[in-house]
Parts: C-alpha cells; structure tokens; sequence
C-alpha cells in the first residue's frame, strides 16, 4: 500500500496533528527534509517519515531527540 503524499496532503496533516507549520511548500519524496515552524517559533528540519511516524513534531528544543542506550 503506497499512499501517495503530496505538499497540501502534508500541511494539512501538519496542521491537524501538531502546533507546528510547514515551511516546505514542495515535496519530492519521502527522503526530503521539509522545514518547519514549532509553537516556540524556532524552525527545523525533518523528512515527513519522521515527523508523522516517529512523532517529532516538536523542535529539538520542545522535544528533544530521544538519547538511545
Ligand atoms: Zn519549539
């Protein structure tokens, strides 16, 4: 099953699932890293895989990035 995302498919999962905005306004696949806009104001990057799988829907700072042991 391949779910075809496009950049208006994404800023609206963006805007629904998080305090953050999108910045990117193309998308060209699922390894691009698209910017965003946190809460907070501080802007990041992340591929979309990320941001809606792994939940990182934060910068860095408001969720910082999980220390693996
Ligand atoms: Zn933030």
């Amino acid at each position: 099953m391949n779910k075809r995302w496009t950049i208006s498919k994404i800023k609206e999962f963006v805007e629904k699932n998080s305090e953050s905005k999108l910045l990117t306004t193309e998308y060209h696949g699922f390894s691009q890293k698209l910017q965003f806009q946190c809460a907070c104001g501080s802007q990041f990057e992340k591929t979309f895989t990320k941001f809606k799988n792994n939940h990182q829907r934060k910068c860095d700072t408001c969720q910082p990035p999980k220390v693996s042991r």
